[in-house]
């Protein structure tokens, strides 16, 4: 209890080495770092998080490096979290670290984090989640999550942020067609980054022409996503896009009043099943490799004693039973 008192204390009082620690911890999975998620739940509820995906290049470090550096002068706060689905073994978040760290490394008001993601306890939205907590715990205004990618894992992991942002560039059209089932529909705002190049009027006629398609999605005065052309590199329309970012929070608060922003019930719901079913998964099979019943089951249906489909059922419905599962 002391130890885990004492750790909580240092975490919201913004001490970096015990927060840095922590959510390594969580990344590795360790059971401690679940518990102590628990005991900090009643500490997290104040942060603004702003989620932004888009395939590896297209200048998303880029863009939330000037975003820091807005957020920042206006004397506020942000934790930033890079997450890399497609590839835990790559290091290329790190990369991106590195540049940023220059930049910031000097200021105490930008914690930047990269997660290896290989999604202990909870899959990937759980270890994110449990890593957003601890900034938000620890006092951070704002938190960026970084995400490469436009599959599936992207869309998922943008359902822990308010704002879902996401980044295009010119020439991108058959992508966007490509994608617009699963990211496109998350998308709050959409930006389409290094428009000093050629193409970016179409790429923005053609994701405009998408989306109009999708009328009835928009027809009761919902939040249409507003499609917004910048420049990252040179910082052009920046400043544009975190207008509307502002005006995307103020209508998600009307919506669901202050308070109602953490415990959003779409977002809680969404975290909630993709926590269950990982963690769900990690237990069973963890039981059945234990026990040594699922080989067991394998050699059984090899000998020709039984078939697969009732060998699913043995090893799965004994254990829905369980009690301490
Ligand atoms: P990420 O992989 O999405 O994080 O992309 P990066 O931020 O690392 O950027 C990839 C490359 O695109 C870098 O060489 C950036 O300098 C470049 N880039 C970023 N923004 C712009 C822009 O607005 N215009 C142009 N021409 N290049 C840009």
């Amino acid at each position: 209890m002391g130890k885990a008192r004492s750790i909580i204390q240092k975490v919201t009082s913004g001490d970096i080495r015990t927060v840095a620690r922590l959510i390594g911890d969580i990344d590795d999975g360790i059971e401690e770092a679940r518990d102590l998620l628990k005991e900090l739940y009643p500490y997290t509820g104040r942060a603004y998080i702003i989620g932004i995906t888009g395939a590896p290049g297209v200048g998303k470090s880029t863009l939330v490096d000037q975003m820091a550096s807005h957020i920042r002068k206006n004397g506020k706060t942000l934790g930033i979290l890079a997450v890399d689905p497609s590839s835990p073994f790559s290091g290329g978040a790190f990369l991106g670290d590195r540049v940023r760290m220059q930049r910031h490394s000097m200021d105490q008001g930008v914690f930047i984090r990269s997660m290896a993601t290989r999604g202990h306890s909870g899959g990937l939205t759980g270890t994110t989640r449990g890593a957003i907590d601890v900034l938000d715990a620890m006092g951070k205004d704002y938190i960026i999550l970084e995400t490469a990618g436009v599959g599936q894992e992207a869309a998922d992991l943008l359902k822990s942020a308010h704002t879902k942002v996401i980044v295009l560039i010119p020439g991108m059209g058959d992508d966007i067609q490509a994608m617009k089932a699963g990211i496109l529909e998350a998308g709050d705002i959409f930006l389409i980054n290094k428009s000093d190049r050629e193409g970016a009027e179409k790429t923005l006629n053609d994701l405009r022409l998408m989306m109009d398609m999708d009328q009835k999605k928009y027809a009761d005065g919902r939040w249409r996503p507003p499609i917004i052309k910048i420049e990252a590199l040179s910082g052009r329309g920046v400043e544009e896009f975190l207008v509307e970012v502002e005006r995307h929070r103020n209508c998600l608060m009307k919506d669901n009043g202050s308070l109602g922003l953490r415990r959003n019930k779409e977002m809680v719901s969404a975290e909630l099943k993709d926590m269950v079913s990982a963690r769900l998964l990690e237990e069973v099979i963890g039981h059945l490799a234990a026990s040594g019943d699922f080989n067991d089951a394998v050699d059984a249906v090899v000998r020709g004693d039984t078939d697969p489909y009732s060998a699913c059922d043995n090893l799965i419905l004994p254990l829905l039973k369980i009690p301490d599962l």
